[in-house]
C-alpha cells in the first residue's frame, strides 16, 4: 500500500515536498491541499508582479503537480472543510508548508492607526491576493514610509514608484497599477535601523532602483563607510556582497534627486520609536542610532517624517493551527527540525521562519520525504479515497490542476498586450469562470 501523504500549502515549499517525495523510491501517493482555488502560494502572490523570471519556477511546480501520484485540492481550507486531526487519521503523514502569511510587529505606540499596513497585505494587494483585494491603502501621501531594508521592503519601494510602462509587462491587478499612478506619493523612505553594511536586500535588487524611469534613488555620501571594516566578522563572500552594496549605493549618491518627479531616500541609522496621529497616520518619529557590536543603539536624537502610509516590512511570522504546537515569539511551529509529532512534519518557512530564496526550500521538502519515508516504510491509511469522501459528505467545492490550468489560460488570454496574465482576483471571479 502506498505511503498517503497530505501537503497542506501549495507553495514553494509544499511543490518541493511533492516532488521529493514523487521521486523518492518509495511508493507515494501525495495530496496537496491549498485554501486558495489558485496554487504556488508566495510564487503567485508574493514574488514582485514586475520579476517574471522568478515566478517561472512555477513551470516545475506543474511538471510536479503532472506526476501521476501527485493530486492538487484547491479551494480547501484546513481548519473550515477538515481538521489536522481528521488528516492524520486518515494519512500516514500530514506535512505543514503553511509559509509565513503575517507580518510581524513593530511594537511601537501608535501601530494600530489607520494607515500602518504591513508588507504581508501590502505586497498581496499589488498582487492579486483575495485576501487583500480590498485592502485600499491610503496613497493620497506625498510621503511613504518602508520600515526594513530586506527586499520585501525594496520591492514595496519600488512598485510604489515605477511607472505604467514600466509595469507593462508585469501582472500586477489594475487595481493597483491605477490605485499607484493616480497616487500623490512621490517620495518612499527606506529606513534601516541600522547601517548600509547590515542592510539585508542584495544587490541585484538594489541597482534596479538605479534603472527606473521616473525615480532617483537618493542617499547622503556622508554616512557611507569607506568599506566594510577589516575587523567585522564575515565571510568573504558576505564582504563582497557588502562590498558591491556600498559601491551601488556611492553612485546613488551622484545622483541629482530633483532630476526625476520620485524618490526613494535610502535612510539608515533610523529606528521607529512612534507612530504619530490620531486615528490615521500623519506622520513617523524616528530615533538616530549607531551600531555597536552589531545592534542598533538608539542615540537619544529624534526626528519625524510626515506621512499617511507607513508600511513595515520587517519580516513575517506564521500562524497556529488548532492541533499544532506553536512558538509564539518565534512566529513558527514547534518541530525536532521538520518533525512535529507522529506523521505530522513541516517545510520551509514554518519551520525555518521566514528567510532564504525559493531554492533554499527545496532541500527542506527533500528532508521531509526522507523523514516520511524514513518514519512510514509501508503506507496504511486510505489517504485520498477518504479524503475525497469527506470532502464530498460536506459540499465542499474542490478544484483541481486541470481547473487551475484553465483559469491560467484564462488569466493569459485577458492579458494586455506585454502583460503575462491578467489575474483574477477573488475566489468567486475564479469560480465563476470554472463554473462557464
Ligand atoms: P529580511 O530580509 O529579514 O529583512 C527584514 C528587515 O527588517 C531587516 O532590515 C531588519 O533589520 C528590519 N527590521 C526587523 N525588525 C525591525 C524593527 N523592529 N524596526 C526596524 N527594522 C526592523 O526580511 P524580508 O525583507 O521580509 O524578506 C524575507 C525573505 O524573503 C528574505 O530571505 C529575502 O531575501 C527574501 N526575498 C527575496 C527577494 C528577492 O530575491 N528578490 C524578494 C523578496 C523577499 P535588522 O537587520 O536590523 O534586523
Amino acid at each position: 500500500m502506498p505511503i498517503s501523504v497530505a501537503i497542506v500549502g501549495s507553495g514553494p515549499s509544499g511543490f518541493y515536498t511533492a516532488e521529493a517525495l514523487a521521486k523518492a523510491e518509495a511508493d507515494c501517493l501525495i495530496d496537496i491541499i491549498e485554501r486558495l482555488p489558485a496554487p504556488h502560494g508566495l510564487i503567485r502572490y508574493g514574488v514582485a508582479p514586475d520579476h517574471q523570471t522568478t515566478k517561472k519556477v512555477s513551470r516545475n511546480f506543474d511538471k510536479t503537480a503532472g506526476h501521476e501520484s501527485v493530486r492538487y485540492f484547491g479551494n480547501i481550507e484546513v481548519g473550515r472543510d477538515i481538521s489536522v486531526e481528521e488528516l492524520r487519521s486518515i494519512y500516514d503523514a500530514v506535512v505543514f508548508a503553511i509559509g509565513a502569511p503575517f507580518d510581524r510587529k513593530l511594537g511601537i505606540p501608535g501601530e494600530d492607526k489607520d494607515g500602518v499596513i504591513g508588507s504581508a497585505a501590502f505586497v498581496g494587494w499589488y498582487n492579486g491576493h483575495p485576501d487583500f483585494v480590498d485592502l485600499a491603502p491610503n496613497l493620497d501621501t506625498p510621503n511613504v514610509c518602508v520600515v526594513g531594508n530586506g527586499n520585501v521592503a525594496i520591492d514595496i519601494a519600488r512598485v510604489l514608484v515605477k511607472t505604467r510602462s514600466e509595469m507593462a509587462s508585469s501582472d500586477i491587478p489594475e487595481y493597483a497599477l491605477g490605485a499607484i499612478e493616480r497616487s500623490a506619493v512621490r517620495d518612499v523612505h527606506m529606513l534601516g535601523r541600522r547601517g548600509p553594511i547590515e542592510a539585508k536586500f542584495t544587490n541585484v535588487e538594489l541597482r534596479e532602483m538605479a534603472e527606473l524611469e521616473a525615480c532617483a534613488p537618493v542617499i547622503d555620501a556622508a554616512i557611507l563607510p569607506d568599506g566594510v571594516p577589516e575587523e567585522s566578522e564575515m565571510s568573504d563572500r558576505d564582504r563582497r556582497l557588502r562590498e558591491r552594496n556600498l559601491a551601488t549605493l556611492r553612485a546613488f549618491a551622484e545622483r541629482d534627486p530633483d532630476a526625476m518627479p520620485k524618490r526613494v531616500h535610502f535612510q539608515f541609522f533610523a529606528a521607529p520609536v512612534e507612530i504619530l496621529g490620531g486615528d490615521r497616520v500623519e506622520g513617523l518619529r524616528l530615533e538616530r542610532t549607531e551600531v555597536v557590536d552589531g545592534r542598533a543603539v538608539g542615540s537619544g536624537a529624534f526626528f519625524e517624517i510626515e506621512t499617511g502610509l507607513v508600511i513595515p516590512a520587517i519580516g513575517y511570522r506564521s500562524h497556529g493551527l488548532a492541533g499544532l504546537p506553536f512558538d509564539e515569539a518565534g512566529g513558527i511551529v514547534i518541530s525536532d527540525d521538520g518533525r512535529i509529532d507522529d506523521g505530522l512534519y513541516c517545510v520551509g518557512w514554518v519551520k525555518r521562519g521566514p528567510t532564504g530564496v525559493i531554492g533554499t526550500n527545496r532541500p527542506d521538502g527533500q528532508a521531509a520525504a526522507r523523514q516520511i519515508v524514513e518514519d512510514h516504510p509501508r503506507g496504511g491509511k486510505p489517504g485520498r479515497e477518504a479524503l475525497i469522501e469527506m470532502l464530498g459528505d460536506r459540499g465542499a467545492r474542490m478544484v483541481s490542476y486541470q481547473d487551475w490550468q484553465t483559469l491560467d489560460a484564462h488569466e493569459q488570454a485577458q492579458a494586455g498586450d506585454a502583460a503575462p496574465r491578467r489575474k483574477l482576483v477573488t475566489v468567486e471571479e475564479m469560480l465563476g469562470v470554472l463554473d462557464g
